[in-house]
């Protein structure tokens, strides 16, 4: 496809009017402020008219659990211990295959709808949410997540087991649009000797580690009362859970100690603003990561805590929380959150070819509409980009060259089944409850 005259965001975040980008296969071959000439341009197939137009790099959801989708609106104006215990740990309990299966379809058609094309995803059912993302187009780094409440051999822990198994099975799947991590839930579900058992698997099959990190401030007050007064950044890195590269979601209860250790590690930060806002757990102090130069990157969470996958409304509550947090308005440039959305998501998957609008990169891309009144005037494209628009705006989502949404089509999804699916399988849980 040839995207002509259309205005892009840069590898430096910058905003350029009137460019010229060619994809060809699942690359981006083509990125200039001159048309090619006309047969470099027939070989590129499609033309698409950049008139009113943005076009970006895709994004990269760095922390969800996608068959929670299952459950939007299902467990409201709860605190966290009632939402969890009374609605969320029943309902999952009676999820099954078929339903995960079509939730992940529902997830990833919303996902594509406002802009995502790859989530960071930590769930069961691996098998089913492989087989909807793959049928989808779209892209994961599943983590089937270990959990112990045991204390006994993690070789007999039947959540390790799938864990290594889904390693073995899915790494590389799909031309690689198919990641798995080595997960773990959480240091308040699970012991040091899980720990250390999910860091030297990691470690074994050279992949990432994906685990839950100081979401609340209760997680990480009874993680220093069980281990001699360390965090749960300080703790899991004593475990060596780091020494693999790592997503660490939410982060929100931070010491200056353990943003040391989250730089030196290398381990990037997945902030889920909207779900740690709307389950009053804080608000990350995104500003001050910044500074000490550890990576960000943007999550939505489970749709139960969001309620919704729109990444534009994400970027800007990760904007606001961030401001408010730090008490400054001056604080987070456009270009470090336009980053956060899309390199350091894609970067954090692994996919260090994906995330840049950049000759070579994979053609990961996404159109906003520019002529939406909500995007006039134009001061600044950045601003309008990150507080103006709503996923609503996007109207092309591309995962490796391949066209996923355009204008209200979904390419590869079903949608009207999927709901009918998700209604089935939402009646069917609620009757079995
Ligand atoms: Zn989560």
């Amino acid at each position: 496809m040839l995207f002509e005259k259309i205005g892009i965001i840069n590898e430096q975040y910058e905003y350029v009017p009137d460019m010229y980008v060619g994809t060809l296969g699942n690359r981006i071959v083509y990125v200039s402020d001159v048309a090619p000439d006309e047969a470099h341009a027939a070989a590129l197939g499609e033309r698409y008219s950049g008139a009113g137009r943005v076009l970006m790099p895709a994004f990269y959801n760095a922390h969800g659990h996608s068959p929670m989708s299952l459950l939007r609106g299902y467990g409201e104006n709860l605190p966290l211990d009632r939402w969890l215990n009374e609605k969320i740990f029943p309902f999952e309990a009676k999820m099954y295959r078929k339903a995960a299966y079509w939730a992940t379809l529902l997830t990833m058609a919303e996902s594509v709808r406002t802009g995502i094309v790859s989530t960071t995803d930590m769930y069961n059912f691996v098998d089913d949410i492989v087989r909807a993302v793959s049928e989808s187009g779209t892209k994961v780094n599943i983590g089937r997540h270990v959990v112990d409440f045991t204390g006994g051999d993690p070789a007999d822990n039947v959540t390790f087991q799938e864990m290594r198994q889904s390693i073995l099975m899915y790494d590389g799947f799909q031309d690689g649009r198919i990641r798995t991590d080595a997960s773990l839930h959480a240091e308040y579900t699970s012991n040091e000797r899980t720990v250390r058992a999910v860091a030297d698997a990691a470690k074994e099959f050279d992949v990432r580690v994906h685990v839950h990190v100081a979401e609340t401030a209760k997680e990480t007050k009874d993680c220093m009362e069980r281990h001699g007064g360390e965090t749960p950044v300080q703790y899991l890195a004593r475990c060596g859970l780091f020494d693999q590269p790592t997503t660490a979601a939410h982060c929100v209860w931070l010491t200056d100690e353990d943003r040391d250790i989250l730089f030196e590690k290398g381990v990037t930060v997945a902030s889920n603003p909207v779900s740690n806002m709307k389950l009053v757990n804080g608000m990350c102090e995104t500003a001050k990561l910044y500074d000490r130069g550890v990576r960000v990157a943007i999550g939505t969470d489970s749709v139960a805590s969001n309620n919704s996958l729109n990444f534009f409304e994400e970027i800007k509550v990760f904007a606001l929380s961030g401001k408010m947090r730090a008490n400054d308005p001056a604080a987070l440039t456009p270009a470090q959150i336009l980053r956060s959305a899309s390199r350091e998501g894609a970067a954090s998957q692994g996919r260090t070819d994906c995330g840049l609008i950049k000759e070579g990169y994979r053609a990961d891309l996404i159109v906003v509409d520019a002529t939406a009144p909500n995007m006039h005037p134009v001061h600044s494209m950045l601003n309008n980009l990150i507080y103006s628009a709503s996923g609503s705006d996007v109207v092309l989502t591309m995962a490796d060259g391949a066209v996923l949404y355009d204008r209200g089509e979904y390419k590869t999804i079903d949608l009207e089944r999927v709901k009918y699916e998700v209604e089935q399988a939402r009646n069917k849980i609620l009757l079995s409850l």
